[in-house]
């Protein structure tokens, strides 16, 4: 695909925009969204910005019926000094392209969709919050359009862009989450979409989520889909162990989702001349580990909350507590270090953030 200018249409009326101090996270949307389209005959095309809207689909929509569909999710943050930082925003094009791979969906040229997604949110700044730890929260999705019940790939796509301001994850200090090891319902199995962003994977986790929550637990902990038996991820994030002064992290065996935080953290403890272990942990050896105090930290990693600990965990009608329930130094680094970076009060010797 060459690259296509792009063509922007600005609303007349610019929107109301929310509180910052009662933001919820997902609930409301800039000015404008981009939109593209693919045609068999014609690839993507007609790149374009315009103002935020409703779309029309046909009932026989391929998206309502067969779920093929793939989404992305990254945050524009404004430094101190006003300027715009993108967080390794080509990984999460790269990671795009693999899902759509995976949910035989036609691939996007990366390149350009970076240049449109920074001229995108050029135009519509000012919905960047400038309140401390708040972003704005970028989702690029695209849906099959073809209207027929045919059970096979559409012939018709549109990829789109939306924004949404966001609060910051943590409004009181970070409180360590507590989980829910699930250990009927599975999240992903050799050989599915685990490691795709698509729809599916997310709903297909309500129902552990309702469970989880009904033991008052935030979060679910998920393991795998053969023998239910090791470690894979913990609610939409990457997991990691320190035990024994070492970092764990369970491998990328195709089930698990290739999160962008996941890889800068093990990049960033790397740097350090920390080295990260990837490979299959099971919940017994976590258990294990946590009964002989060798495991001294629990944490998961995403977009969302950058790094979130993890105080409690609860496995087979039993509660444990990890690290006293609080935040343990790996994380609490790995926090400030990421946040720091990404929006600009630290030095970026990665060249992660892009302004
Ligand atoms: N696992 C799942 C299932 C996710 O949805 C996410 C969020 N994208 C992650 C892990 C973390 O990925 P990232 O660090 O790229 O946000």
């Amino acid at each position: 695909m060459t690259q296509k200018i792009l063509e922007v249409v600005q609303t007349t009326i610019l929107k109301e925009k929310p509180d910052p101090s009662t933001l919820e996270f997902g609930k409301h949307f800039s000015d404008h969204m981009f939109m593209m389209d693919y045609t068999s005959e014609e690839g993507w095309h007609q790149p374009r910005v315009v103002p935020y809207q409703s779309l029309t689909l046909e009932p026989a929509a391929m998206v309502f019926h067969y779920g093929q569909t793939v989404f992305e999710g990254l945050k524009a943050y404004r430094s101190s000094n006003g300027d715009i930082r993108l967080f390794r925003p080509e990984e999460n094009f790269k990671r795009l392209n693999q899902s759509c791979d995976r949910l035989s969906i036609p691939k996007v040229n990366e390149e350009a969709m970076l240049e449109y997604l920074k001229e995108f949110v050029k135009l519509d700044k000012d919905w960047i919050p400038k309140e401390k730890g708040m972003s704005l929260y970028i989702r690029p999705f695209i849906i099959s359009t073809e209207a027929t019940l045919d059970v096979s790939p559409s012939r018709a796509y549109t990829l789109m862009i939306i924004l949404s301001p966001v609060g910051s994850f943590y409004k009181g200090g970070i409180d360590p989450v507590s989980i829910f090891v699930e250990n009927e319902y599975t999240r992903a199995a050799p050989g599915g979409t685990g490691n795709a962003k698509t729809a599916g994977n997310y709903s297909g986790a309500y129902k552990a989520q309702e469970r989880a929550s009904s033991h008052k637990k935030d979060q679910v902990l998920w393991l795998d889909g053969v023998e239910k038996k090791y470690v894979e991820e913990v609610g939409s994030m990457n997991v990691f162990f320190k035990i024994n002064d070492e970092i764990h992290t369970p491998a990328l065996n195709g089930s698990i989702l290739e999160g962008i935080t996941r890889k800068s953290v093990i990049e960033l403890l790397e740097s350090e001349g920390m080295s990260v272990c990837e490979r299959s942990i099971s919940i017994d050896e976590v258990i294990a580990a946590n009964e002989n105090g060798s495991l001294q930290e629990m944490f998961g990693t995403g977009t969302a909350a950058v790094i979130s600990p993890v105080g409690r965990l609860e496995y087979k009608g039993r509660d444990y507590e990890i690290n006293n329930g609080k935040m343990g130094e790996t994380a609490s680094w790995l926090h400030e270090t990421l946040v720091g970076i990404q929006t600009g009060a630290l030095d970026d010797p990665f060249g992660w953030s892009i302004e």
